[in-house]
Formats: C-alpha cells, structure tokens, sequence
C-alpha cells in the first residue's frame, strides 16, 4: 500500500516542489492550499495531485480536513508543515494583528496537523512529520519578530515532539531553508534582495526543489534514525 503524505501549502513555490518529490516516490500526495483556488486547480491539473482547501490556523478546519483527506485516501503517514506566511514590519510598525496572524498560521498550523495526524501516526508505530522552519528563525531578521518567533518554535516544537514519537517509529525534524527562489522572496524589494543575495556563500538564491530533496530523505524509511533535527539547507548563509 502507498504511503500518503499531506503537504500543507503544496500547491505552489517550496510546498509544490516537495508534493513533486514525494509523488516520484511512489507517495500518495495530497496538497493542502490557502485561498488560491485558481493557482490550486492548475496545479491539480497539470500534476494530477488532488488539492484540499483549508486553514492550517484553523484547528476545526485541519481536524475535518484530515478526516477528508483519510476518508478519500486512508490514514496519514507523512505530513509536512509548509504553509507559511509573512507580515513584515519593525516593531514600532507591526500590529497586533500581524504579530498574531504569523503565530497563528506558521506555528499553530504545525500543532493543528499534528493534533490531526500524529496519534493515528503513533497507533500504527510509522510516521514522518517535516516542519518547514527558517534561516530566519534561526538568526533572527530584522522587521520579523513575528516570523522569526514562529519559526523558532517550530524548531523548538520540531525537538520536543520528535522525543514523544521516537519510540512510536514516528520522526519529526525540520528543515531550515536560507531564500529560496519563491514568490514569497520575488515580494522583498530588489535592492534588499540583492544585499541578502551578497551575502550567501554559494552566491545565489536556492530552488525549491533543494528543499523538496531534503523532506523526501527525511520522509524515506533510510531517514528512520534522523529525528528532532534541524537541517540547514542555505547556500552556506548561516553555519550553526
Ligand atoms: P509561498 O508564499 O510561495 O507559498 C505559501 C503556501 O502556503 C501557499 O501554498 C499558500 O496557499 C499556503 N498558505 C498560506 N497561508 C495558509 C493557510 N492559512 N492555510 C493553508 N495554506 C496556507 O511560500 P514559499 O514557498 O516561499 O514558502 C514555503 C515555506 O517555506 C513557508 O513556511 C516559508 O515560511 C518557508 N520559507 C521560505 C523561504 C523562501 O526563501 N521562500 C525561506 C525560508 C523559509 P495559497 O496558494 O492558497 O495562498
């Protein structure tokens, strides 16, 4: 039987790169997207994996489409935490909003599918769960508090919960990857991008199927005693 892997944010940039990869391994891929239905249904048609819309900071949301999901497709054996957004701004100018709507959806979106996946994951003793963090959350960024907090607890949340599945033969790890090639890095002004461009070691934005390679090792049986790390994946930009 193939396995069957949720992507959350899977239609488009990183998380597209990563439902491609797993689909070339025999994986029964199904995308979670955002809003962009249009975007979704392009993606569906030209890849032939199904999409599913939902909020990932939506607890209900990620519990019903789950059960969608295994009702179509069976139980959930891999998941890997994409969908992120930014709301940049320094902290005289960030709302509260702003500040709430990135916890809510990068870091609260992990522990909604793992609340959704992981105790079916650790029922039947096989799991993978791949948490999309950030250089940024590593290093901290200047104009994302917001974002760097998030994705510095998903790093945090990455190593507590994979020493919960270990003995379930359920590994989570995360992945931090520097800028990427994406429309999310295309929205950071030319002239910044540049500077950040500078000062990557390889000299060049990476690819999202750089990452996509990352998670389908993670995913595979041969990354079964990999658990609770963080694997860097930036051109060189941030050694730790
Ligand atoms: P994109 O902005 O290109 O795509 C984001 C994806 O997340 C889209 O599929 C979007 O859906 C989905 N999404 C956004 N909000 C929600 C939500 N509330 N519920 C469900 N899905 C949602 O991002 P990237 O591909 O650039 O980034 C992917 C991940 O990698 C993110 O977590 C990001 O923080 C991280 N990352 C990216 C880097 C980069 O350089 N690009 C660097 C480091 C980390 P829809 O299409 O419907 O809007």
């Amino acid at each position: 039987m193939a396995k069957v892997a949720i992507v959350t944010g899977g239609t488009r940039g990183i998380g597209e790169a990563i439902s491609l990869a797993l689909k070339d391994m025999g994986i029964t891929v199904v995308a979670n997207y955002g809003g962009n239905a249009a975007k979704a249904k392009e993606f569906t048609d030209r890849t032939g994996i199904p999409a599913y819309q939902w909020d990932v900071g939506d607890h209900e949301a990620c519990l019903a489409g789950c059960e969608a999901v295994v009702k179509e497709h069976g139980p959930i054996d891999i998941v890997v935490n994409n969908a992120g957004i930014t709301r940049d701004g320094t902290m005289q100018r960030m709302s509260c909003d702003d500040w709430n709507e990135v916890i809510r959806v990068n870091l609260g979106g992990c522990f909604n599918m793992a609340k959704a996946t992981y105790p079916g994951m650790k029922d039947r003793g096989w799991g993978r769960i791949v948490n999309i963090g950030s250089i940024n959350g590593q290093a901290g960024q200047y104009g994302q508090v917001n974002y760097a907090a998030a994705k510095s607890g998903i790093h945090g949340f990455t190593k507590a919960l994979a020493q919960e599945g270990a003995r379930s033969g359920v590994t989570v790890n995360a992945i931090a990857p520097g800028y990427i090639d994406t429309e999310m890095v295309a929205a950071v002004p030319p002239p910044v991008l540049e500077k950040i461009v500078a000062k990557i070691p390889v000299g060049r934005l990476g690819q999202a199927s750089e990452i996509a390679r990352g998670v389908a090792f993670l995913c595979s049986d041969e990354g079964a005693f990999i658990t609770g790390s963080t694997l860097s994946i930036n051109g060189g930009q941030h050694m730790y």
